[in-house]
């Protein structure tokens, strides 16, 4: 299927999000490749993880105590003959073959529930002389065990593939005995800069030229989210170098460029991509920061295929970052493979009010912090979206929807955490 380009169009927050989902939903996955377990952190699984054997593999017990019939407990205190004592990882000969009514076994977090016990009695509710052991709490079937297969079954999906490894799928897939795992290789993702002002970070730079910093945090972004970034020399603002640089960069899986994107005469990305063949499916989203972000796919060369999905991104370098993390993140998680997901935001309790112009869906540095039911969120003074600095200083975005202009202190607001 194809999706009709649209030019030149400035969306909603909704509508452009909704348009970078829709085209990276229809992204084919990456190749794949066979990794040590370890260095599989961060990637994408390829492949599902299958449960070797069920878990637990026996009916665990969650406590040290006494594993008995929970019938035996229905009158307090009750008094139970010890039979045995079960340790985890005990040889399965020393595990008595069945507790019968009125006996206990003493049992250790993690062992396996001999039958016969349907419940095990923690420890600090009982006391033990000799062989005999008084409990003086009751117990529900089932109470302090896992029975066996509950987590997961013999057989069944551990893991999906495009699932990202974190240190619990990691722990997943040890328990389930992979050593190494099969996942997608790092997409490519090529970062061009561009504007006549800005220098490399080794050069000194004149008293009005800049310093690439927007390369930089486009890089890490992509690292984030499991990309491999190339940096491209700095464009500059003059057509023919900058064709010249865009038809590298749609060399890559995604081609991303930052700055000229704006109105200004010398805001060349949307115009050298037009000459080129380019479709847009925005050119503009209501947001701040980051109004002027364009989103489309180009080939480098005629017939060059359905082309490499682009974004130009606005170059004030707060405006980099936000419409990275709103609109090109998505993408590159496709491309490397990860299922979609939806934008997760969290709430807090605005410290101080805010005002504003409605009309644009507004991503703000802020602080947010606090204790479990008390999180509040405050921005950071800034002084607009070149601010790296102030930026810096912040932990996450505060959004603030576009309909509104005043945000009393005390209201809860969506917050946006990377
Ligand atoms: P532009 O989007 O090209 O109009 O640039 C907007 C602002 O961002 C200007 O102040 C630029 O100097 C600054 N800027 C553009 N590109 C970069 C970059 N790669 N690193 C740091 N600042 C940049
Ligand atoms: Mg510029």
């Amino acid at each position: 299927m194809s999706i009709a380009p649209v030019r030149p169009t400035v969306l909603s927050f909704e509508d452009a999000r909704h348009t970078v989902e829709e085209h990276a939903a229809q992204l084919t996955a990456p190749a794949t490749e066979q990794v040590d377990l370890l260095a599989a952190f961060g990637r994408v699984l390829a492949e599902p993880v299958l449960a070797d054997r069920d878990m637990p593999p026996f009916p665990r017990s969650t406590r040290d105590g006494y594993a008995l019939h929970s019938t035996c407990v229905s009158r307090l205190p009750a008094v139970f003959e010890v039979i045995g004592e079960i340790k985890a990882g005990e040889i399965t000969e020393k595990i008595p073959s069945r507790i019968e009514l009125g006996k206990a076994a003493s049992i250790m977090t993690g062992a396996p529930v001999p039958p016969g016990a349907d419940a095990v009695v923690m420890v600090e509710h009982t006391t033990l002389d000799e062989n005999k052991v008084e409990v003086t709490r009751a117990v529900k079937p089932g109470e302090n065990i896992v029975p066996r297969g509950a987590e997961a079954r013999q057989g069944s999906t551990l893991l999906a593939a495009g699932t990202r490894l974190q240190e619990a799928a990691i722990a997943l897939a040890a328990s389930a005995g992979k050593s190494s795992l099969e996942v997608y290789r790092r997409p490519q993702i090529a970062i061009l800069s561009t504007g006549d002002e800005i220098v490399g970070i080794t050069s000194k730079p004149g008293p009005t030229q800049i310093r690439n910093s927007n390369s930089y945090s486009l890089a890490v972004q992509v690292l984030r989210v499991g990309g491999q970034p190339l940096l491209l020399p700095i464009a500059p603002d003059e057509p023919v170098r900058l064709q010249q640089l865009i038809e590298r960069g749609l060399d890559s899986n995604l081609l991303l460029m930052t700055g000229g994107v704006s109105m200004g005469r010398y805001d060349l990305v949307e115009q050298v991509l037009t000459e080129m063949g380019a479709e847009f499916f925005f050119t503009g989203a209501l947001i701040q920061p980051g109004r002027p972000v364009v989103f489309g796919r180009c080939s480098a060369s005629v017939g060059g295929g359905q082309g490499t999905y682009f974004f130009g991104l606005p170059g004030n370098p707060i405006s980099t970052m936000v419409t990275f993390e709103l609109f090109a993140r998505p993408v590159i998680e496709a491309l490397a493979g990860q299922s979609p997901k939806k934008l997760a935001f969290v709430h807090a309790q605005l410290k101080s009010e805010i005002r504003v112009k409605s009309g644009l869906t507004r991503f703000l540095p802020a602080i947010l912090e606090g204790e479990f039911d008390q999180a509040t969120v405050e921005l950071v003074p800034w002084q607009g979206s070149g601010d790296i600095a102030a930026t810096a200083r912040s932990n996450c975005l505060a959004i603030i929807p576009a309909t509104r202009e005043h945000i009393p202190p005390g209201e809860w607001v969506s917050v946006l955490i990377r």
